[in-house]
């Protein structure tokens, strides 16, 4: 039999999902530089008729620079050995056992589809949100541009101190103005524009030493054009745990620096902005009030002990506090969902694996891999994915040269596209995705936005079969 990953006999990998890592172990197989001479094609599905992942449906409007990113997996998709196919839903359109039987190596770059909860009472009332529903909202996911958000309240709480507590934080303070140079969804930048929210109040169960924020993240909200930011000197002055960590090795830059600038956010004066975010610390809430629909929040004050493993964690103490709100967005992290035809880890929340290779009963599943945070959990910033997809191809080349792949019964690149057309007949092509491209472009053009989003699948498909809506 001709070795696979010759012209005869191309390495055929499916890649289900086509966010940053998606993309990332896409080029690291098509580009290998262990395996210079490999010819490999590489099918990469997503259900969304659109690719980029979160970079399209999660990094913010107003971040255009994080965004372009993009143009790395542009050329990627350029690579004659890449094809795309969007609007096809694995587990739905196309099964596991579609997969196996036509390509020797799957990998799973599916994300983490939900958010964690909070679990506490009042989390289900109107006008209490998970953060990555408004943040899918404002990004034009067509799953969620129905949602309706009532911004009338003046004070907002944001509970937890990521990166995406920053964005959402960042999104309902910026000016109407600035948003509608973006490429923030129509439906959206209506509601935001008129928004009544003035003060966002952001909790964090732990100290400022122990915050998730990257440096420049919260250095933004303190360059706001029309929000002060708020920090209580008492917050910032650290407690004894935190400045023995702070002064030891374990600690990173990052965190060290996330403690000046906080410190600097406490000495500064309000300028009189229309608007203010407030950071609070060391504070859980422990119930959301309201009987229709949020009104307000109550919270536990928290302090910080070690636990046996050396790490520090949030004690809650008896001091209780209660205040107005009428809207909450948790922003406590993204939870994956079990993926059809592979184990689950439901404590840690990703496929098992170890380095990649997907395991079942602690075995390697043959030709079976995941990358992203599938694979680690929903934990890093875009460029981390890079070297996570590295890792994964790395292992699947070398089960390649050891001949652990298995050999699909039918490898020809034509069942796969006539398996479609029977049932999937509006799947998206590369070349649709790119006529949806250039549709959202002209439509930003005479606004001065980077594009204006079609965001639902009724557009999307219509400009990606080039019919006129
Ligand atoms: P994250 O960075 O993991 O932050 C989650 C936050 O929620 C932490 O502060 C955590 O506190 C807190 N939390 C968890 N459970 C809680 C609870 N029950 N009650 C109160 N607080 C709780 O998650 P994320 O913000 O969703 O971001 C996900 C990843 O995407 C991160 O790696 C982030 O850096 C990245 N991202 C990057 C950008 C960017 O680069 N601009 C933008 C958005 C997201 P503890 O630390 O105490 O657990």
């Amino acid at each position: 039999m001709t070795p696979t990953g010759t012209v005869e006999n191309p390495l055929r990998v499916a890649i289900v999902g086509s966010g940053p890592a998606g993309f990332y172990a896409a080029g690291a197989l098509l580009k290998s530089k262990s395996h210079p001479d490999l010819c490999v094609q590489v099918d990469m599905y997503d259900r969304l008729p659109t690719p980029w992942g979160l970079v399209r449906g999660g990094v913010a409007p107003d971040h255009p620079n994080i965004k372009a990113v993009s143009r790395v997996y542009e050329k990627t998709a350029a690579h004659p050995g890449f094809r795309f196919y969007g609007n096809v839903e694995y587990g739905r359109d196309v099964l596991h056992d579609d997969l196996v039987g036509r390509y020797h190596a799957l990998v799973y770059a599916v994300g983490s589809q939900t958010d964690r909860r909070m679990g506490i009472p009042g989390e289900d009332l109107p006008g209490s949100w998970a953060a990555t529903e408004f943040v899918a909202w404002y990004n034009g996911h067509p799953d969620y541009r129905d949602l309706e958000f009532d911004l009338s309240p003046e004070r907002a709480v944001v509970v937890g101190n990521g990166n995406v507590a920053t964005d959402v934080a960042r999104m309902l303070a910026l000016t109407g103005d600035e948003l509608a140079t973006t490429d923030v969804a129509d439906h959206a930048l209506e509601v935001l524009a008129e928004s009544q929210v003035r003060e966002i109040v952001v909790l964090g169960r732990r100290g400022p030493a122990q915050v998730a924020f990257t440096n420049p993240e919260l250095l933004e909200l303190g360059e706001m054009t029309d929000a002060d930011v708020f920090v209580d000197p008492k917050d910032v002055e650290l407690d004894p745990l935190s400045k023995a960590f702070l002064e030891s090795e374990a600690a990173s830059m990052t965190a060290k620096k996330n403690v000046d600038i906080l410190t600097g956010y406490a000495a500064r004066e309000p300028t009189g902005k229309r608007r203010r975010i407030v950071l609070r610390f060391l504070v859980s809430p422990v119930e959301i009030l309201g009987e229709d629909r949020v009104e307000g929040i109550r919270i536990r004050h928290n302090e910080l002990v070690e636990d046996e493993s050396g790490s520090i964690r949030a004690r809650p103490t008896d001091a209780v506090e209660e205040f107005e709100c009428g809207l909450v967005f948790r922003s406590i992290g993204y939870r994956a969902t079990p993926v059809e035809g592979l184990p689950f880890d439901d404590r840690r929340c990703v496929i098992p694996n170890e380095g990649g290779r997907v395991l079942d009963s602690r075995r390697p599943l043959t030709g079976e891999y995941v990358v992203g945070w599938i694979k680690r959990g929903p934990t890093g910033i875009i460029g981390t994915n890079k070297r996570d997809a590295q890792e994964t191809v790395e292992h699947l080349l070398e089960d390649l040269d050891a001949g652990r792949l298995p050999d699909p019964a039918d490898p020809d690149r034509d069942s796969l596209e006539a398996l479609l057309a029977e049932r999937c007949p509006e799947h998206v092509t590369y070349a649709g995705w790119e006529a949806i491209d250039r549709a959202e472009k002209a439509g930003g053009e005479p606004r001065g936005r980077p594009r204006v989003k079609l965001c639902s699948f009724e557009e999307l498909l219509d400009a990606a079969h080039d019919r006129v809506s």
